[in-house]
């Protein structure tokens, strides 16, 4: 994990309040860091950091918005997340409403946890996350090794 973390930032339609509440607090922490966004989560905490940055946008944002999670965002997310290319996950996602793509929430969060990427699923623990001092350090997770699992033996009768 470098020093300049990757954040992935995604909301729920029902959590998009919260998101855009937590990413006002959070603002000028947020916008040290490479972020990437579903479609619609990207385009509210764009808008959110410009509204915020007023007249101190000499900062850039760096931003990769995927496609919106339904159409395929959140399986984009889980490819980038097993390139190793995510450092943190912020996933605000919906627990009283059944998703469209639940089965592609539920793949983003088994590879989050395969790939032991720092997971927040609600505004608490992403207040811990971002307020933590392994923020901006070298943080290595460490990576489980699937070595075995790859070179297991396949009977084929
Ligand atoms: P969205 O997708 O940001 O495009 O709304 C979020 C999701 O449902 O995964």
């Amino acid at each position: 994990m470098t020093k300049i973390k990757r954040i992935a930032l995604v909301a729920h339609d029902n959590r998009k309040a919260d998101m855009v509440e937590w990413v006002e607090w959070n603002w000028k922490k947020l916008i040290k860091y490479d972020l990437i966004c579903t479609g619609t989560t990207g385009k509210l905490v764009n808008e959110t950091l410009l509204k915020k940055m007023g007249d101190e946008q000499d900062e850039t944002i760096s931003m990769k918005r995927l496609k919106s999670g339904p159409l395929g965002g959140d399986q984009q997310l889980g490819a980038l997340i097993s390139e190793g290319k995510v450092d943190m996950l912020i996933f605000l996602w919906d627990p009283m409403t059944p998703q469209p793509h639940d089965v592609d929430v539920k793949a983003l969060l088994r590879l989050a946890t395969l790939y032991n990427i720092p997971t927040a699923v609600n505004r608490s623990t992403a207040d811990f996350m971002i307020s933590s001092m392994l923020m901006d350090t070298n943080y290595k997770p460490i990576r489980k090794d699937y070595g075995s699992y790859i070179n297991r033996k396949i009977e084929i009768k």
